[in-house]
């Protein structure tokens, strides 16, 4: 059973100025148990896709189920419990998901709630993103990159069955960025579904799948597996 199914989705952004298409018939399956990568360069619709794909938005138009809801059709109530319950979503500037008044244990137990796990290792799921020992702290006292490991700890905690990561590791470094890859990987490993867009190739390169999107198409797709195929 496919956690996201889409089919010729395309979302149009109009204004005064006219109409940009941000995606245009993307065909899209996404399996338990996956970890997807999305590149292609800025402007190239990523946060688009990774924002539908998450039940943020609607389709202009095509087909887009997540989780065996048609986001096109369902009400705005079925979505939002979609989204806290069964998907994780770490946003491109992890800031705006925030709450200043919480430290970063609140965050956690906080999503874990919404999950209806309140017995979920708060302590192992900022250990994972190395921010235990940050957990009594404000957003106000965290760095950029402390502040996008914790919206990553939120995203996995209580282990949804979607997770979807727009940028995961932009503000991080090399150790860390490893680190969130680290827990990404897991993640899927135990069954979720991850997807995540970057342009880093030291992120490309950890995709079990990787998409490709180009003036908001997806244009091409590697398989990346144990075997290496040379391609010159
Ligand atoms: P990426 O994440 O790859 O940088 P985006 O999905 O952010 O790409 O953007 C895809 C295209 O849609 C770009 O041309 C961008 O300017 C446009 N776009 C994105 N969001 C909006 C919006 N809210 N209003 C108008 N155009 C938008
Ligand atoms: P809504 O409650 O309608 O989903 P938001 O998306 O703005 O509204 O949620 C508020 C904040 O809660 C987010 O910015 C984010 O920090 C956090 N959050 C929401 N959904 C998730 C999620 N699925 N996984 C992790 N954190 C989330």
């Amino acid at each position: 059973e496919p956690v996201v199914e889409t089919a010729d989705l395309t979302r149009v952004y109009r204004s005064a100025t006219g109409e940009t298409y941000a995606l245009r018939g993307v065909d899209l399956v996404l399996l338990p148990g996956s970890l997807t990568v999305v590149a292609g360069p800025s402007g190239s619709g990523k946060s688009s896709l990774l924002t539908l794909l998450s039940a943020r938005e609607r389709p202009s138009a095509g087909e887009l189920r997540v989780l065996g809801s048609d986001v096109a059709g369902a009400s705005a109530g079925l979505l939002r419990r979609l989204r806290h319950r069964r998907i994780g979503y770490v946003p491109q500037r992890a800031s705006t998901g925030l709450f200043p008044h919480l430290t970063a244990g609140d965050h956690v137990r906080q999503v874990a709630a919404w999950r209806g796990d309140r017995h979920a290792d708060v302590h192992a799921v900022l250990d994972a993103v190395g921010l235990a020992p940050r957990a009594g702290h404000r957003p106000a006292t965290m760095s950029g990159g402390e502040q996008q490991r914790l919206a990553v700890a939120m995203a996995l905690v209580a282990r949804p069955a979607l997770v979807v990561a727009d940028e995961p590791t932009a503000e991080l470094d090399h150790a860390h960025a490893d680190r969130v890859l680290d827990a990404l990987a897991v993640a899927a490993e135990e069954g979720s579904a991850v997807v995540l867009s970057s342009h880093d190739p030291r992120v490309t390169e950890r995709a079990g799948r990787l998409l490709r999107l180009r003036d908001g198409v997806l244009s091409s797709e590697t398989a990346q597996s144990q075997e290496t195929v040379a391609v010159i």
